[in-house]
């Protein structure tokens, strides 16, 4: 597991030096308990408790902190303070391993319950949800392992056994007690994982600048959309459009000015249309698919994006601040229309409106041959 950590260990993932840690802490204490009757008894019993218990805890602050929640790091210290503590007493006062093994298995439980709380799958929307279920259920299958071994320590505790004896108690929480770990630890891995192609899953469908659909993404959604209008036969209209003479307000108010206009372009283009956002076909050309919406509905939409954005004011150095304004090209799907000839009329619609003087609206004409569609313009 501390090899699959390093894996990701240069991956910027939030959580993963604390998971690293758990497991070093794990190991350790496993070593220290095997040293028992060999190496001194602080060794393998206090310190090695207090190490057994710091891995689930560091565990437990590794997934809040990947879950991007604040660690609570000083109850989490003043739980295994308490638990050394305790244990220390049921050490060096009273010698009952069985009152220690029951203690250890309440603060273990203790710290498990806290782990599956802060991962309970229904209180993380937006997630991968099989990664936190998982690591939900090791945490939760740990905690009643836990209990279960606590109830049953703390009810024999007279009883002379030891840890090492063969009794199917013994067995059951060795094996839960080997896996728990590297299961949390996967759990981990996994949900890093699923946040790692989040990640580059939105990089790839996202304009960095103006976080609008990549032309990527456009291309992706566009073929969907295109297949869904030809199955049920609903409209689908395409707006491409564009800002104009925006060279003019790179060179006068300078390059940051422009990015800022088109990231405020994109965030008030989200505002007026009716759908799921605009998409950055390259420079400061955009586009926006309205699925099951007629060509008057588009062209209207078109309108009241170019007067809203007409309106638009963005604050430059200076105080002066930029107005802007947009031509729009609008087509709607004709029968048998593919869609690169979709996207070619709305292209040239664009260009016809810039011809006409810009910050304007034109509708682009019926494919002349809309069973070649590809072949169009
Ligand atoms: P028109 O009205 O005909 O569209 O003229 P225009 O000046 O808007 O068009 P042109 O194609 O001449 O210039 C587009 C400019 O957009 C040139 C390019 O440097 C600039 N540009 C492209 N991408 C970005 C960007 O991400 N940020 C900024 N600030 N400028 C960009
Ligand atoms: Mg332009
Ligand atoms: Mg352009």
């Amino acid at each position: 597991m501390l090899m699959v950590l390093r894996s990701l260990a240069r991956s910027d993932v939030a959580g993963v030096r604390e998971w690293t840690g758990a497991n070093v802490l794990a190991i350790a204490a496993l070593l220290l308990f095997a040293g028992r009757g060999r190496i001194a008894d602080v060794l393998s019993i206090d310190v090695a408790n207090l190490l057994f218990l710091g891995a689930p805890a560091l565990m437990h602050a590794g997934f809040e902190r990947h879950l991007g929640r604040p660690v609570p790091y000083r109850a989490l210290a003043a739980l295994v303070a308490t638990s050394t503590v305790a244990l220390g007493i049921f050490h060096y006062g009273v010698d009952a391993m069985t009152v220690r093994v029951a203690l250890s298995s309440l603060f273990h439980g203790a710290v498990c319950v806290a782990m599956a709380w802060g991962l309970r799958p229904w209180a993380q929307p937006g997630r991968a949800r099989y990664p936190i279920r998982f690591a939900f259920g090791a945490a939760v299958t740990l905690a009643g392992a836990h209990a279960v071994r606590a109830v049953l320590y703390a009810s024999h505790h007279d009883a002379q056994v030891t840890l090492f004896d063969a009794s199917p108690v013994n067995l059951v929480c060795f094996a839960l007690g080997t896996l728990a770990l590297p299961g949390l630890t996967l759990g981990a891995v996994m949900m890093a994982n699923a946040g790692l192609i989040g990640q580059a899953r939105y990089a790839a469908e996202h304009d960095h600048l103006t976080g609008a659909w990549s032309r990527r993404a456009f291309f992706g959604r566009a073929e969907r959309a295109h297949a869904d209008a030809v199955r049920t036969g609903e409209p689908l209209s395409l707006l491409i459009f564009d800002v104009d003479h925006f060279k003019a307000i790179n060179d006068t108010h300078g390059h940051a000015v422009g990015d800022r206009v088109l990231a405020d372009l994109v965030a008030r283009a989200g505002t007026v249309l009716r759908s799921d956002g605009c998409a950055r076909l390259g420079g400061e050309e955009f586009a926006v698919l309205l699925p099951k919406t007629t060509a008057d509905a588009a062209s209207r939409m078109g309108d009241d994006l170019r007067l809203m954005l007409e309106r638009a004011f963005v604050p430059s150095v200076g105080g002066a601040g930029v107005r802007y304004t947009v031509s729009v090209g609008v087509a709607t799907l004709d029968v048998g229309e593919l869609l690169p000839g979709l996207m070619q009329r709305a292209d040239a619609a664009l260009y016809a409106a810039k011809r006409g003087g810009r910050n304007r609206v034109v509708e682009a004409r019926s494919a002349p041959f809309p069973d070649t569609g590809s072949q169009v313009g």
